[in-house]
């Protein structure tokens, strides 16, 4: 071969997905081949069926403990996507005598939004509300929102393009003094990053993925507490799994997979968390040297691996394909780059539509390095001084030369 090898870009975009853990790869490989565990796991009446049936219930051992939930609250679907239309559609229809009205947030994820809007064309109604300028929803505001015939409130834990977490626990104690309303929470963004304890928090419904958490692909859950007494009309019906309400022969390896990776992610949770966060201080410092750099999102109440910023006077989609090359990135989430329109959630905080589109988010994991972070600064450093060169502005450095960065922890906006 000749000619120069073109090294693969850094990857900075684990909230899109993360590569499957080794480990993890590992475990998912035992459960295919004729020497492995490749029953069915609801075969009963023989030892291959037993086996797979009890490597599923393990995993959904380790999927609970990672959540704090209850083994049976553990339903496993596709993915997060199935696991929200279950929630909405699920209890919208289970409970439809008693109200047929919701309560959600402009910044959730479309695979929340577009069921609300299914259920809207259908004649419910939905209430969406508006974050604050940081992208937080005031529980306040999920109070005054809630009517007598409301059925559900469906608020996300850590938003999945600016990283912002919301008061979940705080909503689900409003919920809990209104016995009618069910609350969901979308949490696909959340564990390896953020704790979470479904049962003691008094969630009711909660939507998880396996590829954010260095799982699978093709495979999630949603938590449905049992105590609760919480009921949802299924999606499909067919042959009973998973209590009927997610029929459908169990993928072993896919169910083994996300148990595994969801053990690992609350072993490590707190070093990783460390060490992502010192990761992105250091990013943050290295992109706002470079002046007309803006943080979205409220930095104080983040998840430590997003990394949201607008940049001034550059043009979005010359940023993107300029930094493409030695970075990958994605502007907004990756369910929406296919639409080319500015993202709606920083819309939602009030950026403006240039600002929207002249964005980058940037997240970090498990094994990205201070050279992945470095590649970053100077990817973006180089797009930004010819693209503003183009514009007419002054290139590099902010005008007011070098200062002292403002870590993203002591910053109130
Ligand atoms: N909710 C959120 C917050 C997400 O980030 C995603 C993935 N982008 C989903 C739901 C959908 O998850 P999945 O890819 O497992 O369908």
């Amino acid at each position: 071969m000749t000619g120069a090898v073109r090294s693969a870009p850094a990857y900075l975009d684990h909230a899109a997905t993360t590569p499957v853990d080794p480990r993890v790869a590992a475990r998912m490989a035992e459960c295919l081949t004729q020497e492995g565990a490749f029953g069915n796991p609801g075969s009963a009446s023989h030892a291959y069926g037993d086996t797979a049936g009890a490597l599923v219930e393990a995993a959904r051992a380790q999927v609970a403990a990672a959540v704090g939930a209850e083994c049976g609250d553990v339903v496993f679907t596709s993915g997060a996507t199935e696991a929200n239309n279950l929630a909405v559609l699920g209890v919208a229809q289970y409970y439809r005598v008693l109200g047929r009205h919701l309560v959600t947030v402009r910044t959730e994820h479309k695979s929340l939004l577009d069921p609300c809007r299914e259920l809207e064309r259908r004649g419910w109604r939905v209430t969406y509300l508006v974050p604050d300028r940081g992208g937080r929803v005031d529980p306040d505001e999920v109070a005054a929102a809630l009517r007598p015939d409301t059925v559900l409130v469906s608020v996300m834990h850590v938003n999945n393009e600016i990283g912002v977490i919301q008061d979940v626990e705080a909503i689900a104690k409003l919920c809990a003094a209104r016995p009618h309303v069910r609350l969901h929470v979308d949490a696909a963004q959340s564990v390896g990053k953020q704790p979470l304890d479904f049962s003691g928090a008094g969630f009711d419904l909660m939507s998880l993925s396996a590829h954010k958490a260095y799982g699978p692909k093709g495979v999630g859950a949603l938590v449905v507490s049992r105590r609760r007494g919480v009921q949802l009309q299924p999606l499909m019906w067919g042959g009973g799994q998973e209590g009927g309400l997610r029929p459908g022969t169990l993928a072993t390896h896919q169910v083994v997979g996300m148990g595994e990776a969801f053990a690992l992610a609350s072993a490590t949770l707190s070093q990783e968390v460390e060490r992502i966060a010192r990761l992105r201080e250091r990013l943050w410092c290295g992109l706002e040297a470079l002046g007309g750099v803006l943080h979205n999102g409220d930095a104080a109440h983040s998840v430590a691996h997003i990394l949201n910023v607008s940049i001034e006077d550059v043009e979005g989609e010359s940023l993107l394909a300029d930094v493409g090359s030695s970075i990958a990135v994605s502007a907004g989430s990756a369910c929406n780059s296919a639409l080319r329109e500015p993202s709606y959630v920083l819309r939602a905080l009030g950026r403006d539509q240039r600002l929207a589109e002249s964005s980058l988010r940037f997240s970090l994991g498990r094994y990205s390095t201070e050279a992945d972070v470095d590649a970053a600064v100077a990817a973006v450093a180089r797009a930004v001084t010819r693209l503003r060169r183009i514009a007419g502005r002054p290139p590099g450095p902010s005008p007011a030369g070098p200062r002292q960065c403002r870590s993203l922890g002591e910053r109130t906006d």
